[in-house]
This record gives C-alpha cells, sequence and structure tokens, in this order.
C-alpha cells in the first residue's frame, strides 16, 4: 500500500513538475499553434488555387473575381466552387470526372443508374 502511495506522490510530484514547466510557456505554444494554423491555412489555399487551376478546364472559362475560384463547364461537371467546397468534395467531383473521361463507368459513383460490377465504355471507334 504504501508503495503504491509512493509512486502516486511520484507521478503528482511529476505532473506539478510538467505544469510548472509549462508555465510561462503559455505564449510560446499559442504562438507556435498561431503559426501552425496559418501554415496549413496557406497551405490549404495554395492547394485549392492549383486545383482550380490545373482541373482540366480551359483558364479563360474560369471565374476568379474577387477571390472566387469557381468552374461551371457543365460539358465537364457541375458548378465547382473551390473557395467554398470542401477539399474532399472537389477531389471526388474531379475524380469522377476523370474517371468518366477516361470512358470507366463505376456504378454508384459516376453513373446514376446503380448496377453491379465495373462496366469499360470504349473510345467512339472503337469496339
Ligand atoms: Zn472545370
Amino acid at each position: 500500500m504504501s508503495r503504491q502511495i509512493l509512486q502516486t506522490e511520484h507521478v503528482l510530484s511529476m505532473q506539478n513538475d510538467l505544469i510548472v514547466a509549462l508555465q510561462g510557456q503559455g505564449a510560446a505554444i499559442r504562438e507556435e499553434v498561431m503559426r501552425l494554423t496559418a501554415s496549413h491555412e496557406d497551405l490549404n489555399k495554395k492547394y485549392r488555387r492549383s486545383l482550380w487551376l490545373s482541373h482540366g478546364c480551359p483558364i479563360g472559362g474560369l471565374y476568379g473575381d474577387d477571390g472566387e475560384m469557381q468552374c461551371a463547364n457543365f460539358d465537364r461537371h457541375g458548378v465547382l466552387d473551390f473557395v467554398r467546397m470542401t477539399v474532399l468534395h472537389l477531389e471526388e467531383e474531379l475524380g469522377k470526372m476523370h474517371l468518366t473521361e477516361s470512358g470507366i463507368i463505376i456504378p454508384g459513383l459516376n453513373d446514376d443508374t446503380p448496377r453491379k460490377g465495373l462496366r469499360i465504355v470504349p473510345e467512339s471507334g472503337t469496339d
């Protein structure tokens, strides 16, 4: 029992040491969190801009006034808002678009009609 008490006291002592060590570090920790957050936001903006500019639609058809990054090339996809839509949603939509354009139909993913199995649509002019 006394050994448990000693261990508990030791753990409490270590916690106190840790608390003391962290006191005065709050500003540095907050600063690092803010730096990492800003870095993440910057990378997120750069990635979104890269997706917008390189997703394959003509640059002239992209809408980019006042910080907007949109494309509404209905020949390829619906309206894509590279500022407001989640990156995951954008990647999914672009992935579906590229699959469709490659002639690959995955039921439930880029085909409105649910079917079983994978269907490869041949390019026009080939069998
Ligand atoms: Zn587009």
